[in-house]
């Protein structure tokens, strides 16, 4: 049994279109591409310009021709947060984008190692999201530091009393976060990768802990060991553990629409596939 589901966050820059074809196959109608990390530093902020233009212009038609919706979210990672002077440039770029119309926010944001420079760049991006009234998603680190970045990161956000915790998206929480993210009212992401992060099981263990409520899955497919079907295959474990529709359907569909439709920009609508793009 095929359902449609939604994939909230999922580098498809790095994904060939066979990953498009298997995705479509397997019922995603949406995703939603949070701007990250290269795999390497860039060597101007003018590369960003060209990344953003990528991210709302070429891609969303990509996604398209396999009748899925594509939207976007901005920003300069933490990874190259390091030098402040550059990445303050970056996000100098982001309002010259902010009114095209995959755009959804803010992300992902964060910290990756928990220094000085990434909470300043950080601070940058959340008054941009103050600022603009943006939704924000947040990417947690994955060093053994993820619950001190993560208290940091929470910390941040109430230092800005117009973001409200009902609009952040916290990702990659795992079994020892969780619970500190839901209960400051935030939304939770979990990331179903093949080995580190949540794998499928992990991800349906803590929904039975936990609950479905402010939840959803992602496959955060990338250009490194990731599985653009992840999402499918943590619905199957749910089918397989005996959980009903109505709650796999929640997680894996209604709570990513719900969440992201406070942009005015999201659509999980039918999209029919559109002709190939002739023009390579
Ligand atoms: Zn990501």
């Amino acid at each position: 049994m095929v359902d449609v589901y939604i994939d909230p966050h999922v580098h498809m820059v790095s994904r060939t279109t066979d990953d498009y074809v298997r995705m479509a196959r397997a019922g995603c109608v949406a995703i939603t591409e949070p701007a990250f990390w290269a795999g390497y530093d860039r060597s101007s902020p003018k590369g960003f310009f060209d990344y953003f233009r990528q991210l709302t212009e070429f891609e969303p038609r990509r996604a398209a021709q396999y009748g899925i919706r594509h939207h976007t979210w901005l920003c300069i990672n933490p990874k190259e947060a390091e030098d402040p002077v550059f990445a303050r440039e970056v996000i100098g770029l982001i309002p010259g984008f902010l009114e095209r119309e995959n755009v959804l926010g803010i992300g992902e944001i964060g910290l990756n190692k928990n220094s000085r420079n990434e909470l300043e760049i950080l601070e940058a991006h959340l008054q941009l999201a103050s600022d603009h009234g943006l939704l924000v998603l947040v990417h947690t680190p994955h060093l053994e530091d993820k619950l001190k970045g993560t208290r940091l990161i929470m910390d941040a956000i109430r230092r800005f009393p117009k973001l409200d915790p009902g609009r952040v998206l916290i990702d990659h929480v795992e079994e020892h976060t969780v619970g500190h993210v839901l209960d400051r009212g935030f939304w939770c992401g979990m990331t179903l990768y093949p080995d580190t992060k949540c794998t499928p099981q992990r991800a349906v263990d803590i929904i039975e802990c936990w609950g479905s409520e402010r939840i959803w899955m992602n496959s955060a497919g990338d250009w490194g060991h990731s599985d653009p079907i992840a999402v499918p295959k943590a619905q199957m474990e749910m089918r397989r553990r005996g959980h009903l529709e109505s709650l796999v359907r929640r997680v894996t569909f209604e709570n990513p629409e719900r969440f992201l439709s406070q942009s005015g920009r999201f659509s999980a609508q039918p999209l029919r596939p559109t002709a190939p793009d002739v023009t390579r």
